[in-house]
């Protein structure tokens, strides 16, 4: 445990530590309470006023009904949830008689329809689109991106066609931090919705947002946001991994992907998580209402006692000022647009990223690239090179991301480090 402390962790964007709060709410369902939610005895009613505590939570949170929040593995389920079962439903035989005209038009049986999302979307979102496509189900449309990094929305509204299911874009970049226009996006679906009629039924396209690196950063209230699904997971707000929320709008059509006991209204069975959703609904308590100098133990530190949202962000600037100024040819990726403030995404030219990264490790700080390795091959970003970057600036680019428990002189360790290191790899 004493080697931690020395550690400078750069990688709230990947996972956050578990704030202490919610262990202690979590630790108490793994010891005592520890029964099923669906049990009629005492144990399990225990279990079941937990899960409704935490549901109601977020509800408030989101500015939601109790009914439209569906607990799930994390958000990549959540997303397949959205995505997949959405497009699903058009496959159950009474909803697809009262839609002929598609059965006569594309045959078969089986309906073809339409998804707008874009090319820097999560892995969770494009491959259960790229499976629908594959299937046949669906024709789908990548909206490009942006020099900055945000969402081209450009004639979206021209995009849109008759049999257009669901259209699913992010609310923060989770490499580049830049916001996307997900308001702007809701708006030209509500235009559109007054304008057209939609094949599918009025309540058509949906719209879907993946709010993952948004929360506890950005307005999340759902009614302002005009979506009928959005995703969260409790793992990037100092809750724990592997427990994630679907919010699915009162009445939207939607099909479940797991079956079973009929746990969480039907739409997703199998016993509750209760753990972790009790650890979820604690951290989203606790990003609504953070409680300020908190010691955090293993890192051994005191937060800072102004808002933490303030806070993170003239961290973040103060890194970047004196980056930029301290090391020649280097930028911010997303720069120019607005960003959340927890991610930082520096291109280091001529500096491999990856080289980078073990050498910052070896110095105790945690970073990361935004290339995944994939087949034992370094593959460049994939969000990076949407935005116009080329391969290489792809690998020489890492990002740095922080929060809570992020202190002004880690960042001024890593500034102090950094010149030398950059000299070197350059060399
Ligand atoms: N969407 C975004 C934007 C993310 O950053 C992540 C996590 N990297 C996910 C979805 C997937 O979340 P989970 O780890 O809960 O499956």
């Amino acid at each position: 445990m004493s080697s931690i402390v020395e550690k400078i962790y750069f990688d709230y964007a990947a996972t956050t530590p578990i704030d202490p709060e919610v262990k202690k709410a979590m630790e108490l369902y793994l010891e005592d309470k520890f029964g099923n939610p669906s049990s009629t005895h005492s144990l399990g009613q225990e279990a079941r006023v937990a899960v409704d505590k935490a549901r109601e939570t977020v509800a408030d949170f989101l500015g939601c009904n109790f009914i439209e929040v569906y607990f799930t593995s994390g958000a990549t389920e959540a997303n397949n949830l959205a995505i997949k079962g959405v497009i699903n439903k058009f496959q159950v035989s009474s909803f697809s008689e009262a839609v002929p005209p598609l059965a006569g038009r594309y045959g078969a049986g089986k309906f073809q329809v339409h998804i707008i999302t874009n090319e820097i979307e999560h892995k969770s979102v494009l491959k259960p689109v790229e499976s629908l496509e594959k299937s046949g189900l669906v024709e789908a449309i990548y909206l490009p991106v942006d020099k900055n990094g945000a969402v081209d929305i450009n004639n979206l509204k021209n995009k849109i066609k008759e049999n257009t299911a669901l259209i699913s874009a992010m609310y923060v970049n989770n490499e580049t931090g830049v916001i996307q226009p997900i308001g702007e996006i809701g708006k030209i679906i509500k235009e559109w919705k007054t304008e057209n009629r939609s094949k599918l039924g009025i309540q058509y396209p949906l719209f879907h947002i993946d709010a993952v690196q948004a929360a506890g950063y950005l307005p999340l209230n759902i009614r302002d946001l005009g979506c009928d699904l959005l995703s969260l997971s409790a793992h990037k707000i100092g809750g724990p991994k592997g427990i994630g929320v679907l919010f699915v709008k009162d009445g939207t059509p939607i099909a479940p992907l797991i079956e079973g006991g009929g746990q969480e209204f039907g739409l997703r069975s199998g016993t509750e998580n209760v753990v972790g959703i009790v650890g979820l609904g604690k951290a989203v308590e606790i990003i609504r209402h953070p409680s300020f100098n908190f010691q955090f133990p293993i890192f051994n530190k005191i937060t800072n006692p102004k808002s933490q949202i303030q806070n993170i962000t003239s961290l973040r600037d103060y890194f970047e000022e004196n980056l930029l100024k301290n090391i020649k040819n280097t930028s911010v990726n997303g720069g120019g647009a607005p960003r959340a403030p927890h991610i930082s995404n520096i291109l280091f030219k001529g500096a491999e990223a990856e080289t980078l990264l073990i050498a910052l490790d070896e110095a105790g700080i945690m970073a990361s690239s935004g290339s995944a390795c994939q087949a034992k091959a370094i593959e460049p970003s994939y969000v990076l090179l949407a935005t116009g970057l080329s391969k290489k600036e792809t690998m020489s680019s890492v990002r740095f991301s922080f929060g809570k428990f992020t202190t002004q002189e880690e960042i001024d360790r890593v500034l102090k480090i950094l010149p030398e290191m950059i000299e070197k790899l350059r060399k």
